[in-house]
């Protein structure tokens, strides 16, 4: 690894290494950029690769008719990117300086690194419950996932009793999209009322297939390698009780990793940057660009992730090429 390999003065920093990190990365070491790459250090819930690395099987990523691990396929970016002598540093960056160029990036292992440009891929993390046994069987695959376009199509979850958590807009559309593989779908939310806009609403509840648990949390997850149900507590009386289900998604919400640019880099109420220029990566920084899910609230995926990585390299090389940085 190239953790040693920084220089003081880089023409592109790229900070993530999730699909839009290392497409930018790629696609910037191909225009000669010579791009350093933070990937992360890796916490409890997120590890370098980005939210991939916690998926199993990603069978909607063009190219792999089979299907790919998630995990494979966020190492086979590290790799082309690698095959284009991209350095890593395996650090978060802690702080950004903008308000002069070049930018000034400080990473949790002590580096200062100056930069002409910066890219912003630092993604977004799922919302968890919190419970241990969400985690466990979370990471070793055992039914528990918070992505329902991501694995509900999974063998284990066809013409089962399937759960989603949550009230918003993303537990009625994973709800819905589940109810294609599974037999029912339950779909638990702390209070007596959807969050979620009223037509996915009335979609939803139209949907014979969909069983709303109202005022209900879930307090744990049951089973030993694989799901088998949930304890339910409910919000009004505290009655306690226990369902059967063959998989739980949890859809609570995402929280960007903007952390580190409050105040630096324009953010949306919601938290992700915000995108001032229509189809143009540029943050409200001259010179910043952002991809990926930390500047998406609304499509989420991977490839599209993987598109706006590109896009965003595309920006910052020709933003350097008309003298951009300096
Ligand atoms: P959201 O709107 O923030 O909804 C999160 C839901 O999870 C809420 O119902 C909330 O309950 C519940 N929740 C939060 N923390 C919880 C916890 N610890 N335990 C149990 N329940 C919890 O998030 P989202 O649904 O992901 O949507 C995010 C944004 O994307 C929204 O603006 C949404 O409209 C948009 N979106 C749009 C579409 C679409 O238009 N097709 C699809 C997906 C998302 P409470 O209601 O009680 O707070």
């Amino acid at each position: 690894m190239a953790d040693n390999k920084h220089r003081e003065h880089e023409k592109v920093v790229i900070i993530g290494s999730g699909p839009a990190g290392w497409t930018a990365a790629i696609y910037a070491a191909r225009a000669q950029l010579e791009p350093l790459v933070f990937e992360g250090a890796g916490s409890r819930t997120m590890i370098p690769g980005g939210q991939l690395m916690f998926t199993t099987e990603v069978e909607n990523f063009p190219g792999f008719k089979d299907g790919v691990l998630g995990q494979d396929l966020m190492m086979e970016m590290r790799a082309q990117a690698e095959r284009f002598d991209v350095r890593i540093v395996t650090e978060d960056v802690v702080d950004i300086e903008v308000g002069a160029r070049p930018f000034t990036i400080r990473s949790s292992g002590g580096k200062t690194v100056k930069a002409d440009a910066v890219i912003l891929a630092t993604g977004a993390n799922a919302k968890w419950i919190g419970l241990p046994n969400e985690e466990r069987l979370a990471h070793s695959g055992g039914g528990v996932s918070a992505c329902a376009t991501c694995d509900g199509a999974l063998p284990p979850f066809r013409n089962q009793v399937l759960a989603v958590v949550g009230g918003g807009d993303s537990a009625l559309e994973e709800a819905t999209y589940l109810t294609k593989f599974g037999k029912e779908v339950l779909v638990i939310h702390r209070r007596d009322e959807f969050r979620a806009s009223k037509i996915m609403v009335e979609k939803a509840l139209s949907n014979p297939k969909i069983r709303p648990l109202w005022n209900k949390v879930v307090v744990d997850v049951l089973g030993g390698d694989f799901i088998t149900g949930l304890r339910v507590k409910d919000t009004v009386t505290g009655e306690a009780s226990e369902v059967e289900v063959a998989g739980l998604f949890v859809a609570i919400g995402h929280q960007p990793n903007t952390a580190f640019l409050k105040g630096k880099i324009k953010l949306k109420p919601n938290g992700y940057i915000e995108m001032p220029v229509p189809w143009r990566t540029n943050t409200s920084v001259e010179g910043v660009f952002a991809c990926g899910d930390v500047m998406d609230d609304y499509y989420k995926q991977a490839i599209s992730a993987a598109g706006t990585g590109c896009m965003a390299a595309l920006d910052a090389e020709r933003w350097l090429a008309h003298g951009g940085g300096h």
